[in-house]
């Protein structure tokens, strides 16, 4: 499998701020790269240095295994803005004017783009008459032009309606199927769950983790239990590999598992083994959402 972007050890600090914080990671080539994490991770930051807008001030990246070039930049569309478009022009209009201001791509290249994002069909009519997510669509046509091999797109879905964000997402994996790698920031988790099949977790500019999305967003086997003595419970409990946790307020241990490997039976022996009875033993669903948070704000 072919890499898109390695990203090496990049730092980035405003003055007093460290917006990244040594970060590296790959994006393999026809995936959707989710770059993740809540508001002031460094998502923006990182994209605008991907991008040349910004200059990191450490570490480096390479698009297609070669440093930064003209000639590589036209392999790489990107919508870091939304395009200004005339309310009054039609899509095909308004992407006549940013082909001539870009210089991206030839006059065929407007029909293809209206139709790979489904606006072929409503291609004269007015912008003004458009839908929020139809808005979207056609910048992202804009970022089209010129038939980029990468898309970057920051928050896709950002300020949009829910049909909108339905219609997004699905083009997202339209273009994809067409052979496109899209490199996305989202704050959302739910999103990068649907939408990419890789991602990177950023916590104040530092990575979390990255890899394919099954991988790093599984949910894991949490066990609870309680037993007469907890300090003792615990003690056994730090025998079985799992990442142990003593919850006071409910009284009860917690072991956390990768997915499917937690073995009630064996633990339950274990604890009996070793003069511990327990009074509770359930196998919960360590959900998705519990383990971003505990990514993401520890
Ligand atoms: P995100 O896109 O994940 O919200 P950003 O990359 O925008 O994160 O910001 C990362 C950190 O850098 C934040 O603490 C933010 O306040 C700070 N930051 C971003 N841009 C600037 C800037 N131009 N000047 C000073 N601080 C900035």
């Amino acid at each position: 499998m072919s890499i898109v972007l390695s990203v090496d050890n990049l730092y980035k600090s405003y003055s007093t701020v460290r917006a990244l914080n040594g970060v590296s990671f790959e994006v393999p080539e026809n995936s959707v790269f989710g770059i993740l994490g809540p508001n002031g991770s460094g998502k923006t930051t990182l994209l605008g240095i991907i991008m040349d807008v910004l200059r990191p001030n450490n570490g480096g990246f390479r698009w297609f295994g070669k440093p930064g070039s003209s000639e590589q930049r036209k392999k790489i569309g990107t919508l870091l803005e939304t395009p200004n478009f005339y309310s009054y022009l039609s899509a095909t209009d308004n992407l006549k004017i940013t082909q001539a201001i870009s210089g991206r791509g030839n006059k065929q290249d407007i029909d293809n783009v209206l139709r790979k994002v489904n606006l072929y069909d409503r291609r004269w009519a007015p912008f003004k008459s458009y839908s929020l997510g139809m808005k979207q669509r056609l910048a992202i046509a804009a970022a089209l032009l010129g038939n980029p091999k990468v898309l970057v797109l920051d928050e896709p879905t950002n300020g949009l309606d829910p049909v909108g964000i339905a219609e997004i997402r699905e083009l997202i994996r339209e273009l994809r199927d067409q052979g496109h790698t899209i490199i996305m920031a989202s704050h959302l988790l739910d999103e990068v769950e649907r939408v990419c099949t890789h991602a990177a977790i950023l916590k104040n500019g530092q990575l979390i983790t990255t890899g394919h999305v099954d991988e790093i967003m599984k949910d894991d086997d949490l066990v609870e239990m309680s037993a007469a003595n907890l300090q003792a419970l615990e003690a056994v409990l730090q025998k079985t590999g799992g990442k142990v946790l003593l919850d006071e307020k409910t009284n009860t241990v917690q072991v956390v598992f990768p997915q499917g490997t937690a073995k009630l039976d064996d633990i339950n022996r274990l604890c009996f083994e070793q003069g511990v009875v327990l009074t509770h033993l359930i196998l919960k669903k360590k959900k998705l959402e519990a383990r971003f948070f505990e990514l993401t704000n520890n």
